[in-house]
């Protein structure tokens, strides 16, 4: 078809450029750390099985070890008890996969910030609808702190500070937003804080709710335009799971 072939030429000829948004996984990519009495994921790690040695002479491999929710990942709706009979991440159709995405960039704001449904009316007020079908990329300049688990969780003794989504935009991206998600830089979707919401993580509870999708520990979200990137994420499909992995590249024009 025409177009893929001009998509093809662009890309060859730097016209469009392929950025990737995802964060390596090293056995030190941040994880969430829940306290006592909750369940923990597991640090992404390799387990070598063979480098050219007795154990496989021609050749490097390795099995590794990983959580559905370690490093860049989806979150699919059947992850949170809201969206329980709204599918796993196996069950997502790939035409969702491949969406346009709009960048609302509150970088430099307090690691408190919460997102207000102003925010994103101001946001349209400048550029236009949110992308139908899209995602919301929420930048909030906290990539910077990617590379150390203690400066990314951001925690004290009143919990960790990360910024998020307040209630009432998080229910309003859910009900009322065209987009089938939200992507973020932070560990999760939710504000560190969303714990003491009401409900708690608002995010996770209503868009996932609502059958859409969280993206979350994004990076170079300051390279992208306010509109117009096209975003392929590729989730693996994990039967039953309640997400994955994900690497996500943005297709930007220059
Ligand atoms: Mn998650």
């Amino acid at each position: 078809m025409a177009v893929l072939g001009e998509l093809a030429e662009a890309l060859r000829s730097g016209s469009v450029e392929v950025i990737d948004l995802t964060a390596p996984l090293v056995d030190t990519t941040p994880i969430l750390l829940l306290p006592e009495p909750f369940a923990n994921t597991s640090r992404f790690r390799l387990e070598q099985l063979s480098r050219y040695d007795e154990r496989g002479p021609g050749w490097y491999w390795n099995d590794i070890h990983t959580g559905e929710h370690t490093g860049t990942h989806l979150d699919a709706p059947v992850h949170w008890i809201t969206g329980r009979d709204k599918g796993d991440v196996a069950e997502i159709a790939p035409g969702r996969l491949v969406a346009p995405a709009a960048v609302l960039d509150k970088a430099g704001a307090d690691p408190d910030y919460l997102l207000q449904v102003d925010d994103v009316k101001a946001w349209q007020a400048e550029h236009g609808p949110l992308p139908d079908g899209g995602w919301l990329l929420y930048r909030t300049g906290w990539d910077a702190r990617a590379g150390d688990q203690d400066d990314f969780l951001n925690a004290d003794e009143t919990g960790p500070h990360t910024p998020g989504v307040s209630v009432e935009c998080a229910r309003w991206l859910a009900e009322e937003a065209p987009i089938i998600g939200l992507g973020v830089e932070t560990v999760g979707t939710d504000a560190g804080a969303a714990h003491s919401f009401d409900p708690p993580f608002p995010c996770h509870s209503f868009l996932l709710g609502a059958g859409k999708y969280g993206l979350t520990q994004l990076r170079n979200l300051q390279l992208l335009p306010p509109t117009g990137a096209l975003l392929v994420t590729a989730p693996l499909p994990i039967v039953g799971g309640s997400g994955s992995p994900t690497r996500v590249l943005a297709l930007v024009e220059r």
